[in-house]
């Protein structure tokens, strides 16, 4: 017996329907805006790692030849909020960020010149300081002068010089996100190692309102999972179990409590950050 036309026309929708969802759902989740807040965070994702206690070498923070071996100390993890506050004898890699008189964590000078290159690329404006590094004196004063809208002295991050409140020219401040830049900024700047420090929606974990001006310096792999997953660095440092490796992005992270400090022998690229919760983060690259 012969089919009817409608069977045929019903089929013809049928067949279309499933190419196009198909498309739009292959496009979105592997072609789509990332993070995709439908779809979900696309490579975002770790594995846990598991090595043999033969397959580890150990070092200490301490160390003192550290550099020769290769292995960077620095503060990139190091939190900072009201309930963790930075010790006053804790001393930060500040410099001077190029030819300017912007101190900053040294960890980010090139991560934030690239960022800045970015910016400049592909909005045309040129991204300034605000606010870099800040002495507990520097923020005991802005403390005085407004409490409602300044940290306590050691309560803020500026104190890492990790942080920058950035701005372009007549887009500062919450107005930053009106401009390119501040969306560019925003959308990418956890490309480039920075985290938006205070998003939207977390204030009740950072203790802070939304700031889409502040930003973060954290390096690499964190700011991309940290971003794609949408979470705060407090959620981030909870989420790493002492003593466990997690494999991303081609990078493996382990946040130990030392004083002794577990990497496999093969590990290369190494940096390690004191967390302020008593642990370190490592960050290695496996060869
Ligand atoms: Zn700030």
């Amino acid at each position: 017996m012969k089919k009817s036309k409608w069977f045929w026309i019903l089929a013809a929708v049928a067949v279309t329907l499933i190419v196009v969802l198909g498309s739009v759902w292959i496009f979105f989740a592997f072609g789509g805006p990332d993070p995709w807040p439908i779809f979900g965070k696309r490579g975002a994702d770790w594995v846990r790692v598991e090595y043999v206690p033969e397959e580890l070498i150990t070092f200490s923070p301490d160390d003192g030849d550290l550099a020769v071996r290769g292995i960077v100390v620095n503060d990139s993890l190091f939190l900072v909020n009201n309930e963790r506050p930075v010790p006053e004898n804790h001393v930060f890699s500040i410099e001077n960020y190029k030819e300017t008189d912007v101190p900053m964590n040294r960890a980010m000078h090139e991560d934030y010149s690239r960022l800045s290159a970015a910016v400049k690329e592909e909005t045309d404006d040129n991204l300034y300081v605000m606010s870099s590094y800040r002495s507990f004196e520097d923020q005991r004063v802005l403390f005085e002068e407004d409490p409602t809208v300044a940290a306590e002295p050691g309560r803020s991050e500026h104190h890492s010089g990790l942080a920058l409140d950035v701005y372009v020219f007549e887009y500062a401040g919450a107005g930053f996100l009106k401009s390119d830049a501040g969306k560019f900024v925003n959308e990418h700047c956890h490309e480039y190692g920075f985290i938006i420090r205070y998003p939207k929606g977390k204030e009740d974990v950072t203790g802070f309102p939304y700031e889409p001006w502040h930003i973060r310096y954290v390096g690499q792999p964190h700011a991309r999972y940290i971003t794609l997953n949408q979470l705060t660095l407090e959620e981030y440092i909870e989420c790493l179990e002492p003593g466990e490796f997690y494999r991303y992005d081609g990078y493996v992270v382990s946040r130990q409590p030392g004083p002794d400090l577990w990497v496999p022998e093969d590990a290369s690229e190494i940096t390690v950050s004191d967390d302020n919760t008593g642990c370190y983060v490592i960050t290695f690259q496996e060869e």
